[in-house]
C-alpha cells in the first residue's frame, strides 16, 4: 500500500479518514495536530510549562515534543514524576525519564508515595481494603504532581493524555453522573487558586498513533504495564471505546466534541480550597487528603 501523499510505502492507515501514511508523512500528521493543540491551548506562549511524565509512551512523547518545540523558542520545560512505589514497573520507568532528562538537560523533579504516605502502592495493594489500588493511586498522584508543579513555579501542567484516554474519561464521568468532574476535565482555560491548569497536547492523537510515533522517532519509553492495572475501572471503558471506534470510525472524536459542548454548560471550577493542603476541594477536605487518612488507618490496622 502506497502513502496517500508520496510514493513511499505506507506504515499506517487511519480508518477514520481513509488515508495511508508513510513514516515521514505519519510523523507530520501527528505533529501538525499536536502543534495546533499547543497553539489553541496556549501551552508554550508564556511562563513555565511542567510536563507530568511517567516514562510511558504518552508522557514521553509529550515531553519529547514539548521540550523540542520549547527549545526552538528558547524556552524550557520542567519534567515532574511521582514514584508510586510499584516494583518492576515504576522503578524502570523512572530510569528512562532520568536518562532522557539528563541527556537533554531538562530540569527533572520527583516525589514519592513512600515519602508522602510512608507506604508504597505495592504495600497498600497487599492490605485488606474496600477500594481498588488505583482509586488511591490516581488521586494522591494528582495531589503530589500539583505540589511539585507549584514548587517549580509552573504555570500549567501538560499531561500525555491521548484521544482514547480522554474519550474513556468522558464516558466514565457520564456513566457515574459526575458532571462536576466532567466540567473539571482539561484542557483548562481558567486559573483558580489551588489548581495548576492542566493542558493536553496529545488529546487528539489516538493511542495507537502515539505508540507508532514514539517508535518511529526513537523516543524511549517503558512498554510494561502496571501490575495493578487489572483493578482499574477504566478497563471497561477502554474496551467500550475500542469497540465503538471499530464499529464507527471517528467515534472517539465525536465523544470529545460532545464533551466540549457539555463543558460550556458545566459549572467549571467553582470549588473551594482544602483546609489541609490548599488544593481544590468541593468540601472542607479534598479527596486526596481523605484518602490519605484512609491509607493511614489501613497501615495502623495492619501493624
Ligand atoms: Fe496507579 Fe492503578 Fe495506574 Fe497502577 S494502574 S499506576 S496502581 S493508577
Amino acid at each position: 500500500m502506497d502513502c496517500s501523499y508520496c510514493a513511499r510505502r505506507a506504515v499506517y492507515t487511519a480508518r477514520y479518514n481513509g488515508r495511508h501514511y508513510c513514516a515521514k508523512h505519519f510523523s507530520s500528521f501527528v505533529e501538525v495536530r499536536v502543534k495546533r493543540e499547543i497553539r489553541e491551548q496556549r501551552i508554550l506562549e508564556r511562563g513555565l510549562t511542567a510536563v507530568a511524565v511517567s516514562g510511558g509512551k504518552d508522557s514521553m512523547t509529550a515531553l519529547h515534543l514539548l521540550s523540542t518545540l520549547a527549545s526552538q523558542r528558547r524556552m524550557s520545560v520542567v519534567a515532574l514524576t511521582v514514584d508510586e512505589g510499584i516494583r518492576g514497573y515504576r522503578d524502570a520507568s523512572m530510569r528512562v525519564v532520568e536518562q532522557y532528562c539528563t541527556e537533554r538537560a531538562i530540569d527533572w523533579r520527583h516525589d514519592s508515595f513512600a515519602s508522602e504516605l510512608k507506604m508504597t502502592m505495592d504495600e497498600l495493594s497487599s492490605l485488606p481494603r474496600a477500594r481498588t489500588t488505583c482509586a488511591y493511586c490516581g488521586v494522591v498522584r494528582r495531589q503530589l504532581l500539583n505540589r511539585l508543579a507549584r514548587d517549580a513555579g509552573a504555570d500549567r501542567v501538560a499531561t500525555g493524555l491521548n484521544l482514547d484516554d480522554t474519550a474513556q474519561s468522558v464516558l466514565m464521568n457520564i456513566a457515574r453522573s459526575d458532571v462536576a468532574r466532567l466540567g473539571m476535565m482539561g484542557p483548562h482555560h481558567w486559573v483558580i487558586d489551588g489548581l495548576i491548569p492542566r493542558v493536553q497536547p496529545l488529546r487528539l492523537i489516538p493511542e495507537s498513533e502515539v505508540l507508532l510515533y514514539a517508535t518511529l522517532n526513537g523516543i524511549p519509553f517503558v512498554r510494561s504495564s502496571c501490575p495493578h492495572s487489572e483493578e482499574a475501572s477504566r478497563n471497561l471503558f477502554r474496551e467500550i471505546v475500542l469497540r465503538m471506534e471499530q464499529e464507527m470510525p471517528g467515534a472517539r472524536y465525536s465523544i470529545l466534541k460532545s464533551a466540549s459542548k457539555m463543558h460550556v454548560t458545566a459549572t467549571g471550577p467553582g470549588a473551594g480550597r482544602c483546609e489541609r493542603c490548599g488544593d481544590v476541594a468541593s468540601g472542607a477536605v479534598c479527596r486526596s487528603c481523605q484518602l490519605k487518612d484512609e491509607i493511614a488507618l489501613l497501615a495502623a490496622r495492619a501493624s
